[in-house]
């Protein structure tokens, strides 16, 4: 009776044991871990103007980092409470997902494929896509695209956009913008599909870039977090804060202030 009982009891064990073993341990909620840390920490871009990028003292600027500052002040009074770190978009969802951001505020397009990776707050900006040629092209719309080779850069929704609205073109893949564009100026490439916002901060650099005629895509940005329930409390946050942030026209002026 005694071994009954003692081989009874070393089951039991054995079963409570596999049981929390086996438990997945939940993620902290967020809004805890960064009321703990006492700052967000936001995936931003380094050479996107006006939208992210750095100025010549290495300072984060600009709409998305002015947007993120007041994201912190939302979260914790203090718009100086977040640290930036840099992402590509070849990059920014495995940034994410494994905890080196708790968001990323990167001209990050909301679209289905994504969606099945992270979670998105409603759109703060809609953008569209189009095509950057040399003035001097006779390139002038995307019927002018036929058999000619355009850059795009990877992890962009460009790299998939291109191929079905000229689907005659070449596609050659970049690992940046600024490789992309290099390749317009040394005649590589006849054109660089992008959006409109990335476009805008090369042509206030250079006055022989132009877009062709069409946008043919939206863009709809949104502020990217880790997908479940961990996330669900600062998502409604960020949502209420934009909401209000374009009923109030706060979103408006920073528009007006970084988007000539
Ligand atoms: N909005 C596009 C995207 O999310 C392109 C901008 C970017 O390079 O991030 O892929």
């Amino acid at each position: 009776m005694k071994k009954i009982l003692t081989n009874l009891l070393i089951i039991i064990i054995i079963s409570v044991f596999a049981v929390a073993c086996g438990k997945k341990q939940q993620p902290m909620d967020l809004y805890d871990v960064i009321q703990q840390r006492g700052k967000i920490v936001v995936g931003v871009k380094d050479n996107i103007p006006p939208f992210s990028s750095k100025d010549k003292d290495g300072n984060y600027v600009g709409f998305e980092i002015d947007l993120a500052k007041k994201i912190a002040s939302r979260l914790l009074g203090d718009e100086n409470a977040v640290e930036f770190v840099t992402v590509t978009p070849s990059n920014r969802i495995s940034m994410l997902n494994s905890g080196q951001a708790d968001m990323i505020i990167a001209t990050m397009t909301i679209n289905t494929s994504r969606l099945s990776m992270v979670d998105f707050t409603e759109p703060y900006y809609i953008a569209g896509q189009t095509v950057m040629v040399k003035k001097s092209s006779k390139i002038k719309s995307l019927y002018d695209l036929k058999a000619k080779k355009i850059g795009v850069v990877f992890g962009t929704t460009a790299n998939e956009s291109i191929r079905t609205v000229a689907p005659s073109s070449l596609v050659a893949g970049f690992k940046t913008y600024d490789e992309a564009v290099d390749a317009l100026n040394q005649g590589l490439v006849d054109g660089v599909a992008m959006d409109d916002t990335v476009l805008m901060g090369y042509k206030l650099k250079d006055s022989s870039l132009i877009a062709i005629s069409q946008k043919y895509t939206q863009e709809p940005y949104g502020i990217a977090l880790r997908k479940g329930t961990e996330s669900t409390r600062v998502l409604e946050m960020l949502d209420g804060y934009i909401s209000h942030a374009k009923s109030s026209g706060e979103i408006n002026k920073l528009k007006a202030k970084w988007v000539k």
